[in-house]
């Protein structure tokens, strides 16, 4: 397995999401802690971040192999293409969630970089929505807000399970906020449901590169693991916005 590049020097991770550690970039505090969505405010040209755990960490649901392609080819890739399409444009002087808010819905070369400024974000955000030894129960304060807008806790995983089965082609399940309640969403291929206004709190990736190799055709398998075994709900918690 080749080798990750040097992480951005201007991040670093942490245990509780990426911390800007360059002294002019912004934080955000949300109601958990340090918000992940300071990583949007970074400027051209791109770094592919750092993963939050090793390489094999995600073992046996989500192997190396799996990892060192997703990560380190596909993940890559989206961060090299990014920083040369907007190489000499505007774009070069804008942060990523300006890039990717400029170019939605565009056309032509704009829809070229969104898809892969997008990209760029939602695999951030899809790192950091797993864990080593991830799934069981939320948070209280998060548990609170998935049964007032679920019901329960089952009906909330049951339904973003639904989701990641009934998204037809490459994309992406997410559970956000609008507004005061949380709501499960499904985006195709790059799309991002920062652009609609709505705040991400975890995502799946069901592009057939992210569990192909370790679950061929049986997505349904996959789907069930991360919810039982990955998914990174101290990660969701910090993220809410709205109490
Ligand atoms: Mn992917």
């Amino acid at each position: 397995m080749k080798k990750p590049e040097k992480p951005d020097t201007d991040f670093m991770l942490t245990r509780r999401g990426f911390i800007a550690a360059s002294a002019g970039a912004a934080l955000f505090m949300g109601l958990g802690g340090i918000n992940a969505f300071a990583g949007t405010n970074r400027k051209p040209p791109f770094s592919l971040i750092a993963l939050p755990y090793d390489g094999n960490a995600l073992e046996p649901y989500i192997s190396s192999k799996t990892i060192s392609f997703h990560y380190d080819k596909h993940h890559r890739g989206y961060v090299n293409k990014t920083n040369t399409l907007i190489k000499g444009t505007e774009y070069e002087e804008m942060t990523l969630k300006d890039i990717i808010m400029a170019t939605a819905d565009k056309q032509g070369q704009e829809e070229e970089i969104f898809n892969n400024a997008a990209q760029i974000f939602n695999h951030d955000f899809y790192w950091m929505s797993m864990r080593p030894n991830g799934g069981g129960q939320p948070p209280e304060m998060l548990m609170q807000r998935i049964e007032d807008s679920f019901g329960s806790f089952e009906s909330c995983t049951e339904t973003f399970k639904e989701a990641a089965m009934d998204q037809f082609g490459s994309g992406y399940a997410w559970l956000v906020e609008n507004g005061d309640s949380l709501e499960i969403v499904n985006t195709d291929n790059a799309k991002t449901p920062m652009t609609e206004n709505m705040n991400p709190l975890i995502t799946i990736d069901v592009w057939e590169h992210a569990y192909y190799l370790d679950y061929q055709n049986r997505r349904v398998d996959h789907v069930d693991d991360f919810v039982e075994h990955l998914v990174n709900w101290e990660f969701a918690a910090e993220n809410l916005k709205n109490s």
